[in-house]
Parts: structure tokens; C-alpha cells; sequence
């Protein structure tokens, strides 16, 4: 059975363009990439360009050339989010009619139209808070309101191939989500959900900051009748003093190394894929020889000066 579904596996690559490719998401589409290729999984590759405030266009070519300079390939990319949103519209419209949203008026500031990575703040909008029309079935969801998706308390399992159960209570989590942004688009938890669905993602493999978006993701899936995806959520990358790796730990992204050649960051992502190991220099397609998913560390790795000095070498 395992065999059968590897070989009807499709996964995405799925960047958002708000920023440069740097060594933490390098590293989470290496291990799906190399994931996707031993598994004989379709690999599409899917910009995430709904972010719009904090989107910069000219970085969509450049994770393209970030991703090849790597030593990854994809089978298909398909459209940019924005281009083709009428999917999303049709699930909101379904939601409205379900009676499940209900218009929220509270302040833009409180849009959860970005993914919610870890450090974002989330807002919890509680059931109590929900206007009196809440629940009214709507035919014609206004598509410049924010909607929000009445969720019920109970516990979610989230059943993950790589990090195991996870029970989340979507209710107290983050509570009435925000599935359509008065700016006229879908948030995040709805694009993907509806995404990965119609393109027949069904292996999602990305950082585990989003492991509380998937149980969201799986109450939308619920409501729309739409297959849960294999999830795989891998641990992040962090800096010296915990945090997820970020700017404030220097500049960790891929375009700092890519006057040279790939194969020392490979060997450095390489490393953080098994515990212990010294990194040496390989090209994308050794690191797809030898990699093995029971050997990635399931605890974060932490990103030290020594590893940076690696690099500049
Ligand atoms: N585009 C998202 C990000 O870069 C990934 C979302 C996902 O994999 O579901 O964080």
C-alpha cells in the first residue's frame, strides 16, 4: 500500500516571495526535494505570492535560480496564486452557505493573511466575540469583508509521518480563524487548503512552525470534503540563542554564498540532516544518495558562528 501511494505522491515546493531563500527554508526543500525523488513523488513548484504587503516580486525569479544554483528540480510549476483565485472564491461561497463564517469588523491589523510562523503573533478570536448573525447561512459571501470560520472546541489529531500525533485544539489555539481577507483575497490557511487539494499535493513537507496551521488546515478540509495531505513537519533551524534563525542572527541567506559553488552549503544542510555528522562539501544529487528521513534529527538544530565560517571558507 505504502508503495502505491509513493507512486501516486505528489508534493510542492511552496516559497513565499516576502524575502530571500536563506538556510532554514534551503534546507526544509532539500529534505522534501530529496524526500519527493527517492519516493519517485511528482515535485511542483507553487510561489506563494499572496502574502501582498510583504511580497517583493523581483524575489520570485531569484528562489527560482536559488532553488537550480541548490541542484533541485521540479516536474511543474503551476500559477502564481494571485493569478487564479476563483478556486478559493468557490470554497468561501461554500463555507457561506454552510452557515461556518461569519463577516469579522475587527480592526486589519488582526488579518491572519500571512502563514502564522513561529513569532507571529496569533490572534485568538473566541466564539464569544462572534456577532449575533454568526451562523446564518450566506449565499453571496461579499468578497471585500473579512471571514472568519466558526470553529468548534475539541481536539484535532494531527498525524504527522515525521514528528508523530500532535492533538490540537483548534478552538483555544487560535480560535474563529480568518479564511478571506477584506483585500479581497484568501488567507493563507484557505489558499493552501484549496491548493493543495486541487493540484493533488498529497505529501505536504515543510517547518514544523506551521504544525498548528495544519489542524486548521484540517478543519477547512473537514468542512469542504477535501482528502488530508501526508504531512511531514521537520524541526527548524535556530540561532545560537534558540530562535527560529532569522536576520537577527546575520545574514544567513543563499544569495551571501552563491558566487561560489553549491556544495558546501549542501554539505552543511547535509549535516543538519543527521546527528553528529561533520559536514563535508556534496552536490544535491550525493546528498539524495545517501539521505535517509529516519536520520533527521527530530529536535531543532542550532545554527552556530562555526557553521557560518564553514560556509565562508
Ligand atoms: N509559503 C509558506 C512559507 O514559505 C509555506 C506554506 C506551506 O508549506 O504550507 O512559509
Amino acid at each position: 500500500m505504502e508503495r502505491l501511494n509513493d507512486a501516486l505522491g505528489v508534493t510542492r515546493l511552496a516559497p513565499s516571495p516576502t524575502g530571500a531563500l536563506h538556510l532554514g527554508n534551503a534546507r526544509t526543500f532539500l529534505v522534501n526535494w530529496a524526500l519527493a525523488r527517492q519516493r519517485g513523488w511528482r515535485v511542483l513548484l507553487r510561489i506563494e505570492d499572496l502574502d501582498h504587503p510583504r511580497v517583493k516580486p523581483e524575489t520570485i525569479d531569484q528562489t527560482r535560480a536559488e532553488l537550480r544554483w541548490l541542484g533541485l528540480d521540479w516536474d511543474d510549476e503551476v500559477p502564481l496564486q494571485t493569478t487564479d483565485l476563483e478556486p478559493c472564491h468557490s470554497a468561501l461561497q461554500k463555507l457561506g452557505r454552510a452557515g461556518l463564517i461569519y463577516a469579522c469588523t475587527r480592526s486589519r491589523a488582526e488579518l491572519l493573511l500571512s502563514a502564522p510562523n513561529e513569532g507571529d503573533q496569533t490572534i485568538r478570536a473566541a466564539a464569544a466575540d462572534r456577532p449575533a448573525e454568526a451562523g446564518q447561512p450566506i449565499e453571496q459571501p461579499k468578497t471585500t469583508s473579512t471571514w472568519r470560520l466558526m470553529v468548534e472546541p475539541g481536539l484535532c489529531c494531527v498525524s504527522d509521518a515525521f514528528c508523530g500525533d500532535h492533538q490540537i485544539d483548534v478552538a483555544t489555539d487560535c480560535g474563529d480563524f480568518a479564511v478571506w481577507s477584506n483585500r479581497g483575497c484568501p488567507t493563507y490557511q484557505l489558499a493552501v487548503t484549496v491548493d493543495d487539494a486541487r493540484q493533488g499535493v498529497n505529501q505536504v513537507v515543510r517547518g514544523d512552525d506551521l504544525l498548528s496551521s495544519a489542524a486548521r488546515q484540517q478543519c477547512l478540509q473537514a468542512h469542504l470534503r477535501l482528502p488530508t495531505p501526508t504531512w511531514w513537519h521537520l524541526p527548524l533551524l535556530r540561532g545560537p540563542d534558540g530562535r527560529r534563525l532569522a536576520k537577527r542572527h546575520g545574514d544567513t541567506r543563499i544569495s551571501r554564498w552563491r558566487s561560489g559553488r553549491p556544495d558546501r552549503l549542501v554539505g552543511l544542510l547535509a549535516s543538519f540532516c543527521t546527528s553528529g555528522d561533520d559536514p563535508v562539501p556534496m552536490t544535491a544529487s550525493a546528498f539524495l544518495e545517501t539521505f535517509d528521513i529516519d536520520r533527521v534529527p527530530r529536535s531543532d538544530v542550532i545554527v552556530t558562528s562555526d557553521h557560518i565560517r564553514w560556509l565562508d571558507a
